[in-house]
């Protein structure tokens, strides 16, 4: 049994409780009669105990006996099935943003939940994840009939949903699909034809039916992105009193052999290879200028899976942290450099286990404040009685969903090698848990479009959307944070640092600004993945700084002999670690950029 499920949600309840202020949030309409801050515990608890009496001793089951595909159909290992019934049982099951039922959960708690069950067994998790991004597509763009349909099943989970964008010979591109939809005689119902790759949760047997969105082109609609249209798929056809009718000709050809995540399915599916493929056409039939609203749809489920991705990554990392920081308090190797004839001593009295631990425990907790505070703004978006506010909401979840999923994405990867490392040869044994988190959890750079997708979103679009105006909010933001806080005494030294490295991020911004106006256009995608990072570090270091003033000011009060003086010293750490060990590689990026090297360019492909 590899799997260790460790997890406490210590910083979780500093987040709502001192952080966030989740009291304005609960306050609103949607929530004033559902929520209140103390049910949160109720809620993390309920997700504990899920994740370890029901999820976590499933995990092997997933990595050792993976999703089997034989005749065609795709089963999950048998114990998979029960655990999946109790989620959803419990009601914590898929959610999604545009959920317009009494009582639905805000995100900013329910990714918290999430991040619980998604460390116990990810690769379980994954199936209900998209049925909640498939659920929030239909709920925003179907007709009243289709939601009706499909909407109660989907997020009691007795439907499940997937994504298709993905084909053979289009991936990043999508703009290359070659599924096809044709009219039929019925307004609205399509026939599909085409094949999907890397369909997740494609197929599988712990749900009745599965309703899958394609993106296709309807015959005759232009080429590329923009005549893309979106279909609801459903495996089995759904007459419109809810039953079932019967095969609706998606077969699944296959399922991928993967690095991790095994227990979830990655199908190959066929559309329509008899003919008897029927799609449920979202949103209107492209007019004469052959634009479809497929992507723009689409971009609905992409943008929530995103930031469910980073959840994910999120769980991956403080899995490995936890488990590590258990291994280097229990394991003893070596004496004190200090005391080369003393005794042995436990792995985290070394100095450089003590570097890994700090550094998984400081970028943990700068992802999930970053996260978190995204979340928040979702529901601020959605269910703020003030327009100005839903707007700039809006804006700053914007903004922040491609730092979400690329910067923790790519920060798990390095965490989890910080975790493998301090078990030393153990971490590379498949008997101690790091070595499947370090399988499961390199997907997460690659899926939901690759990191560098996410780096030209942001530096491409994001930061020039509104004129750049939303863009400059968030940046000042993070000036008025510095201005209201230079003179603070137990932060000084961070705050420097945070200021110096709010110029260099501005350099390289007009770095960036002046390489395009001379029209040296591939300087933006070769550095855009360390502008990303930079942007990245440069708002986590500002919101870990604000959580550490928080925890000062708690400390003060409690005292050092305070049961949980602790965890306050900790998160002052965590700050302090943060900005004077990670944010100065925002000095780094800005000599790079400044300096405009571009030899990765000026090389000849045979060079390499
Ligand atoms: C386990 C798994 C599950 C998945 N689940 C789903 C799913 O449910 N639904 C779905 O539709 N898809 C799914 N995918 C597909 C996934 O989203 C794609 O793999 C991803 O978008 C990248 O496409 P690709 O693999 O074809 O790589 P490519 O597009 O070939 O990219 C290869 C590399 O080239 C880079 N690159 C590509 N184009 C450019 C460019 N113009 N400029 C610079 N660099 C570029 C990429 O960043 C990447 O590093 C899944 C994939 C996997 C592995």
């Amino acid at each position: 049994m590899a799997t260790n499920y460790l997890f406490n949600h210590r910083d979780h309840k500093f987040i709502y409780k001192e952080w966030l202020n989740m009291e304005k949030l609960f306050s609103f309409d949607t929530y004033k009669d559902y929520y209140t801050v103390d049910d949160i515990d109720t809620y993390l608890n309920l997700a504990f105990k899920l994740g370890k009496d029901v999820l976590a001793p499933t995990n092997d089951d997933g990595d050792k006996l993976h999703a089997q595909f034989a005749d065609g159909k795709v089963t999950t290992p048998p114990s998979f099935k029960a655990a999946y019934q109790k989620v959803m049982e419990a009601g914590l099951g898929p959610q999604s943003a545009d959920r317009e039922t009494e009582g639905k959960m805000p995100l900013s708690l329910h990714c918290s939940i999430s991040e619980t069950l998604l460390a116990a067994n990810m690769a379980l998790g994954i199936y209900w994840g998209l049925t909640a991004g498939a659920a929030g597509v239909i709920q925003k763009f179907a007709d009243q009939k289709y939601k009706d349909l499909f909407l109660p099943k989907l997020f009691s989970g007795e439907f499940g949903g997937t994504m298709n964008l993905t084909e053979p010979g289009a991936g990043s591109d999508v703009g290359d699909i070659l599924t096809k939809a044709y009219p039929t005689d019925t307004p609205g119902i399509y026939k599909i034809k085409g094949t999907k790759q890397f369909i997740t949760a494609g197929d599988h047997d712990m749900v009745e039916n599965i309703v899958h969105l394609v993106l296709a082109r309807i015959d005759g609609a232009r080429e590329g992105t923009s005549g893309i249209s979106l279909f609801i798929v459903p495996k089995y056809w759904v007459s419109e009193d809810g039953s079932l009718g019967g095969s609706n000709d998606v077969q699944t050809a296959g399922i991928e052999n993967k690095l991790g995540a095994k227990g979830s399915a990655t199908c190959v599916l066929v559309y329509g290879e008899n003919d008897g493929c029927r799609g449920i056409l979202l949103g209107d039939v492209p007019g004469e200028d052959g634009r479809g609203q497929g992507m723009k749809q689409m971009f609905n489920m992409m943008n929530e899976e995103r930031l469910g991705v980073s959840i994910m990554a999120l769980a991956n990392a403080y899995l490995a942290y936890q488990n590590s920081l258990q291994y280097a308090q229990e394991r003893v190797q070596g004496r004190l450099i200090t005391k080369p004839k003393g005794p042995r001593v436990k792995l985290i009295e070394h100095e450089d286990i003590r570097r890994m631990l700090m550094y998984q425990k400081s970028v943990i907790e700068a992802c999930r404040a970053l996260i978190l505070k995204t979340y928040y703004y979702i529901d601020l978006s959605h269910d703020s009685p003030d327009e100005e506010e839903r707007r700039f909401a809006d804006m700053m979840v914007q903004i922040n969903t491609p730092l979400c999923k690329a910067y923790a994405s790519d920060m798990v990867w390095k965490t989890v090698a910080e975790a493998i490392q301090i078990y030393g040869g153990y971490g590379f044994i498949e008997e101690y848990p790091v070595a499947q988190i370090a399988r499961d959890c390199k997907i997460h750079s690659l899926w939901e479009g690759t990191n560098y997708i996410q780096s030209m979103d942001l530096v491409g679009r994001k930061f020039m959307m509104g004129q750049g105006k939303p863009f400059l909010k968030w940046l000042n933001e993070i000036s008025r944070f510095i201005e209201e806080n230079q003179d603070n005494q137990e932060f000084g030294k961070e705050f420097g640092m945070l200021s110096k490295a709010l110029s260099a991020y501005q350099n390289i911004l007009a770095n960036l600004q002046s390489y395009l106006q001379d029209g040296k256009i591939p300087m933006m995608p070769l550095y855009s993945t360390r502008i990303l990072h930079a942007t990245a570090m440069i708002y986590c270091g500002y919101l870990l700084l604000s959580q550490g003033l928080v925890a000062a000011a708690q400390l003060e009060q409690l005292g050092p002999d305070h049961y949980d003086a602790a965890f306050y010293q900790g998160k002052i750490a965590s700050a302090k670690f943060y900005i004077i060990n990670i944010v100065p590689e925002i000095l780094a990026t800005q000599f790079v950029v400044e300096q405009g090297d571009c030899s990765a360019l000026e090389l000849s492909a045979d060079s390499f």
